[in-house]
């Protein structure tokens, strides 16, 4: 079930108050001169007050470094939902799919699907993707859509795949898919939720996040979809966890990345999600200024259209600075009997990139070494935990 997560969070861990724990406080009271004559001056209850608040002030501290340390180790890596791997190991990648997706509304939502009907459906589908050589797929059903991060985790150990889920709000198509909490809380306290998704595993499941999933409107953003872009970069600099965006147009990604220079986060930290939906110069624009532009809505009867983007960001040398993919999905269908309806244009799920793009560009002058740029370097480089500060 996609409960949502609990208003307040998990409280702060605190150490047992035993007589061992108390030694570290009174070393630290002989350290101390001015606290030590403080502390006589007490009586026994005010002493075990204070004992108890520079207790809990230590045990915060402990808390601190231990986790930021774990950030740290990470830096470099990229998380599946199977835990961390090296850049180097991703492979060829699909950077924009998804598994189930359940439209109902962030405020009905809840678990509808059968894990196991969808297991099954879904893993053919990647054993015919890694027979096409494919290694990866970034997985981008965010919270409150169908997030089902425990069928990504079977997916992964039965097909050998590597697969990347996220954490964030997708703000899209009405607000109907944030959770009421996202309205009032600040940008702040959101990016909390996120983060602790990010330190503690997603749902009790163990499993982090291995990028932020966003989503805004078109046009210029509204004062909520620029609290949510806002969260984001005070989430990314704190986790280096790439943050993708669902965009409406190229306004919109201009603006994303207004709000990230304001927050101190570089463009590299921004995936334009969808930016197939704006075809032309502004997209070279957000790539000239270190966006990852993400055409990920191939399909084999846009197979030309895709080509003549590339081969404009081909002569700008900005091939860099590229995502593909298709946005494959299965809907959750019906509401007594539930199924599963695949939206995939009439192709089969996840594998036109490869029999029909890639084709395509070679016919049309790539070099293998751009195709590999394209499907395995960027993905690669877009994906690695990395602080893209300003
Ligand atoms: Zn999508």
């Amino acid at each position: 079930m996609a409960l949502p997560p609990s208003p307040g969070g998990p409280p702060l861990k605190r150490p047992p108050v035993a007589p061992t724990a108390v030694e570290p406080a009174l070393s630290w009271r002989v350290a101390s001169p001015v606290c030590t004559v403080y502390f006589r001056g007490m009586n026994r209850l005010s002493r075990r007050t204070f004992l108890r608040a520079t207790l809990a002030t230590t045990a915060a501290f402990a808390v601190l470094p231990r986790r930021a340390t774990a950030t740290d180790e990470l830096t470099g890596k990229i998380m599946t939902v199977l835990g961390p791997i090296g850049p180097g190991e991703l492979g060829r990648t699909l950077a924009h799919e998804h598994g189930v997706v359940d439209f109902i509304g962030a405020e009905k939502a809840r678990r509808r699907h059968d894990s196991q009907e969808a297991f099954a459906t879904i893993l053919a589908h990647l054993e015919k993707l890694k027979q096409l050589g494919c290694r990866s797929l970034v997985e981008c059903t965010p919270n409150y859509i169908g997030r089902d991060v425990a069928l990504l985790k079977r997916l992964a150990t039965a097909s050998g795949l590597h697969i990347l889920t996220n954490t964030g709000y997708y703000g899209a198509a009405g607000n109907k898919f944030l959770p009421r909490h996202a309205h009032t809380e600040s940008a702040d306290e959101l990016a909390d939720r996120w983060l602790r998704e990010w330190r503690d595993g997603i749902e009790g499941t163990g499993i982090r996040p291995g990028f932020l999933k966003l989503g805004v409107e078109k046009g210029k953003l509204s004062e909520l979809h620029v609290k949510l872009v806002r969260a984001g970069a005070r989430a990314h600099l704190k986790s280096g966890l790439a943050i993708a965006i669902h965009t409406g147009d190229g306004e919109a990604a201009l603006d994303e990345m207004r709000v990230l220079k304001e927050e101190g986060a570089a463009a590299e930290a921004l995936i334009w999600v969808h930016a197939q939906n704006d075809g032309g110069p502004i997209q070279l624009e957000a790539a000239r200024r270190g966006a990852w532009v993400s055409l990920d809505g191939f399909g084999a009867k846009r197979r030309d259209r895709y080509v003549e983007w590339l081969s404009a960001f081909r002569k700008e040398n900005l091939l860099n600075r590229v995502l593909l993919s298709h946005d494959h999905f299965w809907s959750v269908e019906g509401s007594e009997t539930i199924s599963l309806k695949l939206h995939s244009g009439g192709e089969a799920p996840f594998q036109s990139v490869w029999t029909s793009l890639v084709p395509a560009l070679r016919e049309n002058g790539f070099t293998q070494e751009e195709i590999d740029r394209l499907t395995i370097k960027n993905p690669a480089e877009a994906f690695t935990l990395r602080r893209r500060a300003q």
